[in-house]
């Protein structure tokens, strides 16, 4: 039986990823939430490219050079009696693999979205990930003292385009230069919102029940009016409540707000660590796990390469699924068959790397790795060394084929690609009815292709050339066996690859000719995510 420490640790755990489309405000609002927590200061000390120069993990030049962060990182921090462990998703260029994987050790996702632009591109593919995990999805629409889409508009676009139930906690009332706050449906109450607020501080905002006269003199006659309005067209026509939906996945709860000026911040986060849920029980080959009542027992998400050039050492990020973590415990790698021992284990607080000496299910730890692990593999304490279940590989969206300029130097090529690969930052593909020699490389992120330059070069010492191929669509083959491979009929845009254990893979340049191979085939399934393990 666990114990009772144990248990409060464990239930006391929050731990979820902010997605959205680049721009949206996820930094802002991530800033936001460490300001509230007391673990920075003054907002605007977080990574940012705007911000600073320097991001958490600013350990690879590239990332310098730039100022932006290639790889995820986790914060974490204190509030009102939770323990809560934010995991960065990268936006912008650096959008890579790593962004999809971290949503894998996440239990609960906060999608943020502009409200003058609805649901953009890159939160419907963030979404998805969500959707496949059943997931719970919070809603934070940002923004909300610039010019905005009309808020039913917005509800709207959310359930038509990603196709999920919406239920609003709060409502705007007006928007941009005549933005006058949000009324919280439950409590009945406006917020009223300030312009003189500069985000800077944690705010007090000023709240006056619905029912008091003295709102109208703050919000003026017409917004007094479509309010009420408002309040009775959404208590009759939107959806109920449902606390069970929304932790299965099919409702989210959306609330409006203004990050930068910290408007509907705290209320966003005193409600969502509410309903949200605590470390989620994992599947298994074992069945599922319980966080409380199994041992230690982790799996890896994310690996990190070479933070120190000269050691060519890694990190392996790992989530923790149950029990505790003791610095230099001993576990077994089931995936490598050895009992191993867990050390320099770190974590990120606030804008600091840290030593840990305990954690527990629901963290994330980086723990020092000598090169024997793979994405996905799994580290338990019990005996009954289970594996959970694999993370399946995402879609790249871009291709190239790889030169290698000097032929003298293959086997260093071929020892650095294949590793690069195995982190995880990109893919390698072959052509379908050719041996090794012609190398193509698939990545979710342009940026990656940068990155695989640059780590050849530098920790290889070998020179490529990239040459981009137009496809942007692959398809795994989930029938290899029931269908003939070479005798499937394509379309001129489409190429037949293979990854490195042989299995099939179609890529296409335009995401017409995806449904036009289907119909072509009967037969052939397409599967839009990879099995990995
Ligand atoms: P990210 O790319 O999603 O991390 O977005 P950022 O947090 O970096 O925000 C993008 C830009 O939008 C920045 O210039 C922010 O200052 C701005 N921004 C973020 N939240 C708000 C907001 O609530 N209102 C306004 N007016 N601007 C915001």
């Amino acid at each position: 039986m666990a114990d009772k420490k144990l248990i409060e640790e464990i239930n006391k755990r929050r731990t979820f990823a902010i997605i959205s489309h680049p721009d949206a405000g996820k930094t802002t609002l991530t800033e936001k939430f460490l300001l509230y927590g007391g673990a920075i200061n003054l907002a605007g000390s977080v990574k940012g490219k705007k911000t600073a120069k320097h991001a958490v993990s600013d350990w690879m030049e590239i990332e310098k050079e730039r100022g932006i962060s290639v790889t995820s990182s986790v914060l974490q921090f204190n509030y009102d009696g939770f323990c809560v462990n934010i995991l960065d998703t990268p936006g912008h260029e650096d959008f890579s693999e790593d962004t999809y994987r971290t949503l894998m050790a996440a239990d609960s996702a906060v999608m943020v979205i502009d409200a003058s632009k609805g649901v953009e591109k890159q939160t419907i593919k963030l979404f998805k990930v969500c959707v496949m995990r059943h997931i719970p999805i919070f809603t934070f629409i940002n923004k909300m003292d610039r010019e905005a889409k009309d808020p039913y508009e917005l509800l709207d676009d959310i359930e038509n385009v990603l196709g999920i139930s919406t239920c609003p906690i709060n409502w705007p009332i007006g928007c941009g230069k005549e933005f006058r706050g949000v009324y919280s449906r439950k409590e009945r109450e406006v917020s009223l919102f300030k312009a003189a607020m500069n985000g800077q501080k944690e705010v007090e905002t000023e709240v006056v029940s619905v029912d008091d006269p003295a709102l109208l003199g703050e919000i003026g006659d017409t917004f007094k009016e479509k309010l009420d309005e408002d309040i009775e067209l959404l208590d009759g026509a939107s959806a109920e409540f449902d606390l069970r939906e929304v932790q299965a996945g099919n409702l989210t709860p959306v609330f409006f707000g203004s990050a930068l000026t910290n408007f509907g911040v705290q209320t966003f986060l005193e409600h969502f660590l509410d309903m949200t849920t605590t470390p989620l029980a994992r599947h298994s080959s074992e069945g599922d796990i319980d966080p409380v009542e199994e041992d230690f027992s982790a799996f890896v998400f994310k690996i990190q390469a070479n933070m120190n050039k000269a050691h060519r050492d890694r990190i392996a990020f790992m989530r923790i699924c149950s029990g505790k973590y003791e610095a230099g415990m001993e576990a077994n790698h089931v995936q490598g068959g050895k009992k191993i021992r867990l050390s320099q284990s770190t974590q990120m607080m606030a804008s600091e790397r840290h030593i840990v000496e305990e954690a527990y299910a629901g963290d994330i730890i980086g723990v020092f790795d000598p090169g024997i692990f793979s994405i996905g593999d799994t580290i338990c304490k019990s005996n009954k060394k289970f594996a959970y279940d694999g993370i399946p590989t995402f879609a790249p969206e871009h291709f190239a084929r790889v030169r290698q300029m000097d032929t003298m130097k293959r086997k260093q090529f071929i020892k650095g690609i294949n590793q690069i690969a195995q982190e995880g930052a990109i893919q390698i593909f072959q052509e379908y009815n050719t041996g090794m020699e012609e190398i193509i490389v698939g990545v979710v992120g342009v940026l990656q292709f940068e990155v695989l330059e640059y780590r050849l070069k530098n920790e290889y010492n070998v020179d490529i050339k990239l040459e981009p191929l137009p496809y942007e669509y692959i398809r795994w083959i989930e029938n290899p066996e029931e269908i003939n491979v070479d005798r499937i009929v394509g379309t001129s845009d489409m190429k037949k690859i293979k990854d490195l254990k042989g299995n099939p893979l179609l890529v296409f340049a335009n995401s017409w000719s995806v449904n036009m191979v289907l119909e072509r085939n009967e037969g052939l399934k397409l599967s839009e995510f990879g099995k990995n393990n």
